[in-house]
């Protein structure tokens, strides 16, 4: 089949580090531009300063991935739409429920393709946790996802602005995940969120969660930013058969007691794309904003806690 082209706007870290590499590596896709404000490019193909201008200048592009961080992401996403391209879009999807809601309508009424991309998802370990609980039941679900902000983000001043997410940025992996292995619906029953004095979003978060189901299954979740030990990314779950399972590595390693079940090479984007191109082929959006909502609502009921400045 012929490859689709396809311009990736925003050229920053996840772009170079994935999208760009995976794109080009793809049998479904061609990197036809890239849309930089710094004007930063990948290989010999057009750079443009804007989404307009890679729109009047090369209408054949059909696809757009939009990779800058969630503020614009809502504008870019409905220009993209108005332009009649199909949209793929980096994690967090927007910085408001009411921008993501419209951008599903919208999608709809315009018969564009939309794809919000959750990469945690794309392991095999998180897809066989989701058929163990549908299994087993959940007694109990522990999440602690802590990991470097000086690492993961270096000098990425927006991460701290409202709209930014703060610790939620990568705290909603953890969500993505949650969200997609639960065989209930979950919701934030009380958050503490700790602030650095000198920035607006926070640094170390804790949740717990409740669930509308009987047993009432103990869930809970603590995020932090200034880990330096290296990365725990890990889901600790109890079933209500008394199987006790570790999702370890950010979704990539399942184990079941002390016996590793799954362990993979983290190949989340090039699944990412498989998944676009079979959503092109079929013609159908796929727009879950269950990991935003519940990042929305920790920061709705959250309290608050002054902690020490933070500074890179
Ligand atoms: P980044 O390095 O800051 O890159 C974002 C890029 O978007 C910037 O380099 C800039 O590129 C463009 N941009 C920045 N501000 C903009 C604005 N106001 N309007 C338009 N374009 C703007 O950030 P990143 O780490 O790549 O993260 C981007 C998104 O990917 C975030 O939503 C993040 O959560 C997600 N993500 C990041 C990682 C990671 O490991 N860092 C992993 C998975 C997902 P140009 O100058 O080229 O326009």
């Amino acid at each position: 089949m012929a490859t689709r082209k396809i311009a990736v706007i925003g050229i920053g870290k996840i772009s170079q580090d994935q999208h760009l590499p995976v794109i080009l590596k793809s049998k479904d896709f061609e990197l036809a531009a890239c849309v930089s404000q710094r004007g930063v490019g990948h290989g010999n193909v057009p750079v443009f300063r804007a989404p307009a201008e890679l729109y009047a200048a090369m209408p054949e592009v059909g696809l757009v991935a939009i990779c800058t961080p969630p503020g614009v992401r809502h504008a870019y996403v409905r220009e993209a739409i108005d332009a009649g391209k199909d949209v793929l879009l980096e994690k967090p999807p927007t910085t408001t429920i009411s921008e993501f809601d419209d951008l599903v309508a919208y999608g709809e009424k315009k018969g564009r393709v939309l794809f919000q991309t959750w990469h945690s998802r794309y392991n095999d370990a998180v897809d066989e946790t989701r058929k163990i609980h549908k299994k087993e039941g959940v007694a109990s679900v522990r999440i602690d996802w802590r990991e470097s902000v000086r690492k993961w983000h270096p000098g990425q001043d927006w991460v701290w602005e409202p709209g930014g997410f703060g610790v939620f940025d990568p705290g909603i992996n953890a969500m993505s995940i949650f969200t997609r292995i639960m065989p209930f619906p979950v919701f934030v029953k009380s958050a503490r969120l700790a602030f650095p004095a000198n920035r607006q979003t926070p640094v170390d978060v804790e949740i717990e969660f409740k669930s509308a189901q009987k047993h009432q299954p103990r869930l809970s979740g603590g995020f932090n930013w200034l880990e330096e030990t290296g990365e725990i990314w890990t889901i600790a779950i109890e079933t209500q058969s008394g199987s006790q399972l570790k999702l370890e590595k950010g979704g990539t390693v399942l184990k079941i007691g002390d016996r590793t079940a799954i362990e993979e090479p983290s190949e989340e984007y090039e699944k990412i794309y498989a998944r676009f191109a079979k959503l092109l082929r079929k013609g159908e959006s796929e727009m879950d904003g269950s990991p935003l909502r519940l990042i929305a609502d920790a920061f709705l009921l959250g309290a608050r806690d002054n902690v020490a400045e933070f500074h890179w």
